[in-house]
C-alpha cells in the first residue's frame, strides 16, 4: 500500500512541476523552439504577426501544418481540427498528398488588441474573419469561446487548395469549395464527436440570384452582397460536383489553368450544360431549391 501511494504521490508532483495545464490531453502539441521548425514561413505577413509582443509565441507542428501560438491549450484543438480538415479536402479533391511536402503556417492571436493591430496587414475575410494569404492563415482565437461553425475548415480548405493550385483559382470556386467542403466536413468532425450534425446549405431567394456570367468573373466578394455570393458559390460548386463529379474536377484543373469558363463548361460538360446559359437556367431551381421553407438541408 505503501508503495502504491508513493507512486501516486510522485506522479502528481511530476506533472505539476512540468507547469502542465490539466486539459492538456495526450495529443497536446509540443511546442518546439523556433529555429527548429522543420519549414519557414516565406510570408512576410508571418514575420509582421511574429513581431507584435514577439515574447509571447509558441510553436508547434503536425503533419501537415506549423502553428504559431500563445497557450498549448488554444491551439491544439486548432491542430486537430486542421488535420481533420486536411484529410478531407484531399480525399474530395482526389489528389496525391505527397505531390507537395510544404506545411502551411498557421498563426493563432488571443488578445483582440493585438488581432486588430496585425490587421493593418492584411485582407480580413468577410466570411470567417480570418486572414489568409499566399497560403498561410491568420485567425483570432478566444480562449474562452469553442468555435463550432464551420470557419475554420473554410479557411483549411483554402490553404490545402492553395498547396495544389499555388497560381491561385476563380473567387467563386476558391469561395464556394471553402463552404462547400467545410460544411460537410464540419458535419463529420462533429459527428465524430458524438454530436448531431448535417451540412446545411443555404438556399438563396430567386430574386437574388447573381447570374452565373457574373459570378464566375467575380475576382472579389461583391461588398453590398457578400451573403449572396458566399451560398450561390457553393450551391454552383454542389451543383457541378453532384452532376458530374470527374468532370467537375477536370474542369477545377482548368480553371486553375486559367481557362475561360464558358470554353471548359462546353468541354467537361457537354451533354449536361454546353453553355452558360444553358447552365444558369438548370442551376436557378436548385439554388432557389426550399427556399423559405423549413426543410433547407441538403446533404449527398
Ligand atoms: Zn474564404
Amino acid at each position: 500500500m505503501g508503495a502504491r501511494f508513493a507512486v501516486i504521490v510522485f506522479g502528481v508532483t511530476a506533472f505539476l512541476a512540468n507547469g502542465q495545464d490539466a486539459s492538456v490531453g495526450l495529443n497536446s502539441l509540443t511546442p518546439v523552439e523556433f529555429s527548429q521548425l522543420s519549414q519557414s514561413d516565406p510570408n512576410p505577413l508571418g514575420e509582421n504577426a511574429l513581431a507584435i509582443r514577439p515574447d509571447q509565441w509558441k510553436h508547434a507542428e503536425t503533419e501537415h501544418f506549423i502553428y504559431h501560438f500563445v497557450h498549448d491549450f488554444v491551439a491544439t484543438p486548432v491542430s486537430t481540427e486542421a488535420e481533420f480538415h486536411y484529410r478531407v479536402v484531399v480525399k474530395e479533391l482526389q489528389r496525391d498528398p505527397l505531390t507537395t511536402d510544404i506545411k502551411s503556417h498557421i498563426y493563432i492571436f488571443e488578445r483582440p488588441e493585438e488581432w486588430q493591430q496585425f490587421q493593418q496587414f492584411g485582407h480580413l475575410e468577410q466570411w470567417t474573419g480570418g486572414i489568409h494569404s499566399a497560403g498561410s492563415l491568420f485567425i483570432q482565437r478566444n480562449p474562452a469561446y469553442r468555435f463550432a461553425d464551420n470557419s475554420l475548415g473554410h479557411e483549411i480548405v483554402h490553404l490545402v487548395l492553395h498547396r495544389f493550385y499555388t497560381d491561385a483559382i476563380p473567387c467563386w470556386l476558391d469561395e464556394g469549395l471553402a463552404q462547400f467542403i467545410s460544411k460537410d466536413s464540419q458535419a463529420s468532425y462533429q459527428r465524430a464527436r458524438g454530436h448531431l450534425s448535417k451540412p446545411h446549405s443555404e438556399s438563396i431567394a430567386p430574386g437574388d440570384l447573381i447570374p452565373i456570367r457574373t459570378l464566375t468573373m467575380l475576382t472579389y466578394p461583391p461588398s453590398d452582397r457578400v451573403h449572396t455570393f458566399y451560398n450561390e458559390s457553393e450551391r454552383l460548386v454542389r451543383f457541378l460536383e453532384t452532376t458530374d463529379k470527374p468532370s467537375f474536377l477536370k474542369l477545377l484543373d482548368a480553371l486553375a489553368r486559367h481557362q475561360p469558363f464558358e470554353t471548359a463548361l462546353g468541354q467537361f460538360y457537354p451533354a449536361n450544360f454546353a453553355t452558360v446559359a444553358g447552365l444558369d437556367e438548370k442551376f436557378r431551381d436548385y439554388a432557389s431549391k426550399d427556399f423559405g421553407s423549413s426543410l433547407q438541408q441538403v446533404s449527398n
